[in-house]
């Protein structure tokens, strides 16, 4: 499948949607999830235009990684959460949803249970 370039992430990419930014480098866009699997979940977006892992430059996937290690202490920080899951999900199958590279950090907290 060719890269969609009108996919809600590219838009926020483009500023032409919104979105509660968190972070942001020359390589990555760091935002707040619009629908939190728990508090704090954030989403970390390439912004090159590609599908899947399969799709993304080693470099881009190393920029995400290391945008992940710089801003996870900080989600810790602010929500007090015991701990996370960084995850990614490729085609439908596997849950993906929106067509454009991107990580979750998921802040998990001591008895609460989320779906994935
Ligand atoms: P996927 O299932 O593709 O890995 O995850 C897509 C994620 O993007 C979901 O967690 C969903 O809540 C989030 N999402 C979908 N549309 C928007 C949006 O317009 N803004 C933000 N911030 N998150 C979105």
């Amino acid at each position: 499948m060719a890269y969609d370039s009108q996919n809600i992430f590219a838009k926020i990419l483009r500023g032409e949607a919104p979105s509660f930014k968190i972070y942001e480098d020359d390589k990555t866009y760091a935002m707040m999830d619009i629908m939190p699997q728990t508090r704090g979940h954030l989403l970390i977006l390439t912004k090159e235009g590609a599908e899947t892992l399969l799709d993304l430059s080693v470099e881009g996937a190393q920029a995400c990684v290391a945008t992940a290690k710089k801003i996870a202490p900080a989600m810790l920080e602010v929500t007090k959460a015991d701990g996370f899951i960084m995850s990614q999900f490729n085609n439908e199958i596997a849950g993906q949803t929106v067509y454009h590279v991107h990580f979750h950090l998921v802040p998990r907290y001591i008895g609460q249970t989320v779906e994935r």
